[in-house]
């Protein structure tokens, strides 16, 4: 192609994305393509219809990386081993479990700032007497609004699925309007966490428990794939609640992982 190795780059993964093959659930990289490149020439062109090949070394492959030149504008389909000789090294699937466990992080460390949010605002020490202390926590009617229309459209946000999760739907023997209460110390320990910045402190600090960083990064991303979405759902319903309940002492909670989601995606 009449280029050196080094004017190519891997282009960058952004996302990942979970596809059904063969009855099995499969992760694919999403990629942050440069704008305005063309396809290198190459003597492996890829065609639309059949296997595609590494357009590098011929090599049958299964799921396509991408590597640059910004030179030449030139975008080149390789194989998960190929790309490797490109960037910062990692392979294909090296690269997604990486950029995965970076967004398992962030959303982690998001989530422990919600529920630190919710403990500050939302519950304090107080005397009980004799000298004894108890932590109370405060309970909020989340009616967002007291007539008809309001009751109404909170019911509706429930049954959607909106705006279940801050509520305790296990408690028995309340009324219906006790049932619009949002109870705190409840959504406090409801929040899935994982806690990675503390295992990882652990395990360092070389006591007989501690654990190698590539098991507690197993775990970091089966935890992951278990609570992504629910706690998605818990940021973006206490956002929904803030932003409706007039509750003027709190601010919106500004989510990382869901900022730079957006950015992938917008
Ligand atoms: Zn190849």
């Amino acid at each position: 192609m009449g280029t050196e190795s080094n004017q190519w780059t891997a282009t960058p993964i952004i996302d990942f994305t979970n596809v059904e093959a063969n009855g099995k659930s499969k992760s694919m990289p999403v990629f942050e393509f440069p704008k305005n490149y063309t396809k290198a020439p190459t003597l492996f062109p890829n065609n639309t219809s059949g296997d595609i090949n590494c357009e590098l070394c011929s090599k049958t492959i299964k799921i396509s990386y991408y590597i640059q030149n910004d030179q030449k504008k030139w975008i080149l389909s390789v194989g998960s081993e190929c790309v490797t000789k490109f960037g910062d090294g990692l392979s294909g699937k090296d690269n997604v479990r990486q950029f995965k466990i970076d967004r398992a992080i962030m959303l982690d460390r998001d989530l422990i700032s919600l529920k630190k949010l919710i403990f500050e605002n939302s519950s304090r020490i107080e005397s009980i007497g004799y000298g004894k202390k108890e932590r109370k926590w405060n309970s909020s009617y989340a009616n967002f609004g007291t007539d008809t229309a309001s009751i109404d459209a909170i019911a509706k946000l429930k049954e959607d699925g909106k705006i279940n999760l801050l509520f305790d739907t296990s408690k028995k023997g309340y009324n219906s309007r006790s049932r619009d209460y949002i109870y705190w110390r409840y959504v406090y320990g409801a929040i899935p966490i994982f806690d990675y910045d503390n295992y990882i402190k652990t395990s360092n600090s070389g006591s007989s428990y501690s654990k190698s960083k590539e098991s507690i990064e197993k775990e970091l991303l089966a935890w992951f794939t278990k609570n992504e979405q629910r706690g998605i759902d818990f940021i973006n319903q206490f956002n929904l609640y803030q932003e409706n309940s007039g509750n003027s002492k709190l601010e919106l909670f500004k989510s990382e992982y869901l900022q730079n989601k957006s950015d992938f995606e917008g």
